[in-house]
């Protein structure tokens, strides 16, 4: 085994900003250098028994986003393959997966197929290293310690939120999902997909004070009277205020909420984030911190 069975993708990571802080004996860039981390990555205790790691070369098939594999010629090397015809920021996602899937399951396939679905539809065990995989890489471009410090004690709105996407080099969505995980707010982000929810993620504070949305049914539609139901409003990245109880019938009607909508010019899809009143007048306990718990609803299994 090269990896002691605790390791995570959220541990990983953070481990490998500590060899980046070595590296650069400074700060590590905003914007993580992903050809760094591959360079580095067989010089450290999580590149056991490896060489090198190919730079990454580029193929244009939908079929799937990355490809980890070892080079069946010489085991001492692995190779890195990614999608070509997305949009940067997700060529690096998927690229910080792939070295997720080096650091953390090498050891138990010679070859990683990935796709952006197999994260929510795949068996079990591929799910679970899937789901690691998209951790490392949430973690290693997305530091919980910066993102955390640009957030808070401050306003957040989609104009904030898509300018630390820019300083990451990551997408608005990675980056709004990784809000979720971090804001002390109450905080809802849903993904629709041609006029159907495909994923939610309520923040702790959330699941805590049990905001929970309106079930309109199976698959989940927009919700009558909101931004996300009205065809007309495209983009609202500054936020609209409503009564709180538009969205989720169990907040007390005096609660308000800011609604947020981003439609993406490609497909019929489009972002909905709610932020919250607090629902208790008093300072946020710590538990949040933790940040690694997410409230997750997928409503394609
Ligand atoms: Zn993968």
């Amino acid at each position: 085994m090269n990896t002691p069975p605790a390791l995570n993708g959220a541990i990983a990571a953070n481990k490998v900003h500590h060899w980046l802080r070595a590296w650069y004996g400074a700060d590590v860039p905003e914007a993580i250098d992903l050809d760094v981390v591959r360079q580095m990555l067989p010089t450290t205790p999580y590149g056991k028994g490896v060489r090198e790691i190919r730079p990454p070369v580029q193929f244009n098939d939908d079929a799937f986003e990355g490809l980890l594999a070892r080079d069946p010629g010489d085991p001492q090397v692995w190779g890195i393959a990614y999608n070509g015809s997305v949009s940067p920021e997700r060529q690096r996602f998927t690229i910080a997966h792939e070295l997720g899937h080096f650091v953390l399951h090498r050891d138990r396939q010679p070859r990683f197929h990935c796709d952006k679905e197999s994260v929510h539809s795949g068996h079990e065990t591929m799910r679970l290293i899937e789901r690691e995989a998209d951790d490392f890489a949430s973690n290693l471009l997305m530091p919980g310690d910066r993102l955390r410090e640009w957030i808070s004690n401050r306003r957040i709105d989609l104009h904030v939120l898509s300018a630390i996407a820019k300083r990451f080099q990551v997408s608005f969505e990675a980056l709004c999902i990784r809000f979720i995980k971090f804001t002390p707010q109450r905080a809802i982000l849903v993904y629709w997909d041609n006029g159907y929810a495909k994923y939610e993620w309520r923040s702790s504070s959330a699941v805590r004070t049990r905001a929970r949305i309106r079930r309109s049914g199976d698959p989940q539609e927009p919700l009558p009277g909101t931004l996300a139901a009205d065809a007309s409003v495209e983009q609202a990245w500054d936020g609209v205020e409503m009564s709180a109880a538009i969205w989720c019938p169990e907040e007390a009607p005096h609660m308000k909420l800011r609604e947020f909508k981003h439609s993406y010019t490609s497909r019929d899809r489009v972002l909905t984030l709610l932020l919250l009143e607090s629902a208790e007048p008093r300072a946020w306990d710590r538990s949040w911190q933790d940040g690694e718990t997410l409230d997750a609803v997928n409503w394609r299994q």
